[in-house]
């Protein structure tokens, strides 16, 4: 088992990229390939340089896909791809001018969504006005003819409007995923990404109510790790919330799908043992206890946690019903720890 460490979900983005890359980047192989083989229209010029791009692009995928080097790949993919662009847009300027329009047109603005993935705002917008400017200076000798004017003046406005395009949607990301993150902190515990006291709070409140409208029982887990603090002080914070991480991987692989599993506070933990009776839930319990005491961690030899059980009662509240798991959890801690109690 890989040790747990405390990494907030900022990579996100990264993940996100990556997927991006590896899903567009064949598609571009394939399209480029079926060109170079089957186009009337492939000229001297892209007659090398298609393969040679497409190579190049295989070899980009495969150092992606097997997470290497990614960020060096990402900066120098920029330059190449941006050379490969300009090479594309100086071949497809001149076949304007026989009349022929390029199919590169379509694919062009891709490269300048892979400047805004790629790159910070201020230089993504300075970058891809560069190339803008570089692709405005190759089209400048065909301005006088007739054929490509009109094509060309389209091209301009439509490139520099998906990088207006660009900008904006750079901008507006980060909101989004900032309100997803802010919504996520508020229904989830930061450190062990499970449901916090907020919702679990929620969670007991509905589960009070199905139980009464349906007339089921469900019963309910508290748990508190034992002697944490001692792990604090002897091993320090930061492998006290290892601890904690590893702690929460182990009751979530260890419950079913219909359990609710939430951290209440500190070293404190609910289950909601949906449909289950007071013994069922007592023998969860009893399983995630043997399973966390045999449980080799990471950074410390081993921890154990004691166990309050009780089932939900027709006039409970939330606050009635934690109060009854504590009092069985306090039995737990007072006969010793590393036991299990129902009340
Ligand atoms: P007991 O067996 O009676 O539960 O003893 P205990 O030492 O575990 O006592 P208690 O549950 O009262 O102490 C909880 C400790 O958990 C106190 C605090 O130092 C630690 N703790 C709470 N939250 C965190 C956290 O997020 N990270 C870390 N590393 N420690 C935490
Ligand atoms: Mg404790």
């Amino acid at each position: 088992m890989n040790c747990p460490v405390n990494t907030f979900n900022n990579n996100e983005y990264e993940k996100l990229k990556r997927k991006i890359f590896l899903v567009t980047f064949p598609f571009i192989f394939l399209t480029n390939l079926a060109y170079w083989l089957f186009s009337p229209y492939v000229d001297h010029l892209m007659f090398v340089v298609l393969p040679c791009f497409n190579l190049y692009l295989a070899l980009i995928w495969l150092f992606i896909y097997r997470q290497r080097h990614i960020r060096p790949c990402e900066i120098i993919s920029l330059v190449v791809f941006g050379f490969y662009h300009l090479l594309r847009i100086y071949s497809l300027f001149n076949q304007l001018e026989e009349g022929i329009f390029n199919v590169y047109g379509l694919w062009s603005p891709l490269y300048f969504v892979y400047i805004f993935l790629v790159l910070e705002q201020a230089e993504a917008i300075g970058y891809s006005l560069f190339i803008f400017l570089l692709t405005v200076a190759l089209g400048i000798p065909h301005l006088g003819n007739p054929r490509a004017n009109d094509i060309l003046t389209q091209y301009y406005i439509s490139t520099f409007l998906y990088i207006l395009l660009l900008i904006f949607f750079q901008k507006i990301v980060p909101s989004y995923i900032e309100s997803d993150m802010l919504r996520k902190n508020a229904y989830y515990d930061s450190l062990t990404d499970i449901a916090n006291r907020r919702s679990l709070d929620e969670l007991l409140r509905d589960e009070i109510k199905l139980c009464r409208e349906h007339n089921r029982c469900s019963s309910i887990i508290f748990f508190d790790i034992d002697n944490f603090k001692e792990v604090n002080d002897e091993f320090g914070h930061d492998i006290g919330d290892s601890v904690l991480i590893e702690f929460v991987s182990l009751v979530k692989s260890s419950i079913r799908e219909s359990d609710f599993f939430g951290r209440w506070g500190g070293d404190e933990f609910i289950v909601i043992a949906a449909n289950q009776s007071l013994a069922e839930a007592s023998q969860l319990a009893e399983k995630l206890r043997k399973i966390i005491a045999s449980h080799s961690f990471c950074y410390i030899d081993h921890v154990t946690a004691s166990f309050g059980v009780t089932s939900i009662e027709p006039d409970d509240l939330p606050q009635s019903l934690i109060k009854r798991a504590d009092q069985a959890l306090y039995c737990a801690k007072k006969s010793g720890r590393n036991t299990v109690k129902a009340l």
